[in-house]
Formats: C-alpha cells, sequence, structure tokens
C-alpha cells in the first residue's frame, strides 16, 4: 500500500499534536487471584499484567540465596492484531520480554527476597504500536500493587519520526509508515526521571531527533506517571475509607 500522509495541517491522522499522547486509561487491581495487576489502555492498545510473587521460586536449582528471580513474560494474544497471530512465543516476543526484564530489575529491591521469584505477566489483548512501552507502564503499577518493594517506577513511552516531525507515542500508522520508532523507559525516582531503563530505535534519526526525541519522551513518561501514581491512590485510598 502507498505510504499515506501521516500529517496534515500540522496534525496527525487521529487529530493529536506533535506531543500529545493517546487517551489513558489505568486500572488497579482487576485480577483476584494475582498479587497485583493492572488493566491500561493507551489509545487502541488494551493491556492486562499480572504479577505473582514473591513465591518460591520452582524449579528450585533457579532460586538464588541472595536475591529474587525476576521473570517476566509478555504476549500478544492472537486476536490482538489485525493480521492473527500464531500463538505461543516468538523471536520478538522472547527479545521484548527480556529486555523489560532487564527495565525492570534496577528498580525492584530483590536483595529483600532471597531465594524467592516475582513473575510478571503481561498479555496484550489489542495491539497498536507501542505495547511494550504500554505493557512496562502496566507491570510496573501491578507491582506495586502486589506491594513489591521497589526504588521508583519504570515509565515508558515510544517516540518517533514521522513525515520529518518527531512526535510522542506513536500509533499503528505512524509506527509502520514513518521514518522511525524509539520506544524509551525511564526509572523514576522520588518524582524525577532518574536515568534510562530501556532505549530501541529503529529506522533512521539524526543525533539531534535523538536528544529531541528523548525530551519529548521524558515529558510524556511524566505525563504517564502522574497517571500510574493516581490510579493506585485511587485504589488505596478508597481501600481505606
Ligand atoms: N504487530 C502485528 N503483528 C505482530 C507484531 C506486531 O500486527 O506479530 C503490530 C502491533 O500493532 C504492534 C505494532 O505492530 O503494536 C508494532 O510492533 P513493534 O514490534 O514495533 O512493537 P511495539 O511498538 O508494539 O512495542
Amino acid at each position: 500500500m502507498e505510504k499515506p500522509k501521516l500529517i496534515v495541517d500540522g496534525k496527525r491522522l487521529d487529530g493529536r499534536g506533535f506531543e500529545e499522547l493517546r487517551p489513558i486509561k489505568i486500572e488497579v487491581g482487576v485480577l483476584k487471584r494475582a498479587d497485583g495487576s493492572c488493566y491500561l489502555e493507551m489509545g487502541k492498545n488494551k493491556i492486562i499484567a499480572a504479577v505473582y510473587g514473591p513465591r518460591e521460586v520452582h524449579p528450585r536449582h533457579l532460586q538464588d540465596p541472595s536475591k529474587a528471580v525476576i521473570r517476566y513474560r509478555y504476549n500478544m494474544a492472537p486476536f490482538s492484531v489485525e493480521e492473527r497471530k500464531k500463538p505461543g512465543p516468538d523471536r520478538r516476543s522472547v527479545e521484548i520480554s527480556k529486555v523489560s526484564r532487564e527495565a525492570l530489575e534496577p528498580v525492584i529491591m530483590k536483595e529483600l527476597f532471597p531465594r524467592s521469584g516475582i513473575d510478571v505477566f503481561v498479555e496484550v489483548l489489542q495491539a497498536d504500536a507501542g505495547t511494550r512501552t504500554a505493557c512496562l507502564n502496566a507491570a510496573s503499577v501491578a507491582l506495586i500493587d502486589a506491594g513489591v518493594m521497589m526504588k521508583g517506577i519504570v515509565t515508558a513511552v515510544a517516540v518517533a519520526k514521522v513525515d520529518g516531525q518527531i512526535v510522542l507515542d506513536p500509533m499503528k500508522e505512524e509506527d509502520f509508515y514513518g521514518e522511525a520508532d524509539m520506544p524509551v523507559a525511564f526509572l523514576i525516582r522520588n518524582d524525577q526521571i532518574e536515568s534510562i531503563a530501556l532505549l530501541q530505535m529503529d529506522g533512521r534519526m539524526t543525533v539531534e531527533e535523538v536528544k529531541k526525541g528523548i525530551e519529548l519522551a521524558k515529558k510524556g513518561a511524566m505525563e504517564i506517571y502522574r497517571m500510574q501514581r493516581e490510579a493506585v491512590m485511587k485504589k488505596y485510598v478508597k481501600e481505606e475509607e
């Protein structure tokens, strides 16, 4: 198919400005059997995250006597995408699971839970670009809901270059037809961005554009962070009343 115009009269295809996020919805504690859970929508992405643990690790030889073992499984439901996805892990989901686990590990206070395991399962129910970042946002909230002690929170968002412009939180058409896509995850601590926990890019951008993209991702991540915090507060303040 021929590439459509992605920016018309200074607006994106869905009417957003360059620095605007898609609408976000976050609900905490949606699954009864998980220790912590979160349902998150970011535009048309629909994600469920479930956290189990800290709990005993099986098989036992996987235990670490000095700290908790973190496992993260990103999974895309066959019906989540336009062209049915074959069920089960593939190269892409194995890679996303690995980098996402590595993004989360530094914030989890693993030394507090020797020999135990913390399992994070993230299911993409509907995908529209930016699922790895949306999943990390949901996983972070689910970890908090599970009461896992953390040094901060991981908040993620992608930026892209489309029709020569650097834009925040690309949707499917922008991801597909754009010049570049760059998911970024930040470690946020004491209400401030402390470091980058994940940074990937495909396509091509100048060094200046990458710098601009990171600044834009920082702004977007702080907005998402406030929503994550608000969602957690909403659940726990309500429970205390
Ligand atoms: N996608 C798809 N089928 C697949 C994998 C991806 O249709 O098997 C779509 C889906 O909408 C996804 C988007 O392509 O969100 C972009 O995928 P990418 O690998 O860039 O990861 P994401 O942006 O979701 O983190």
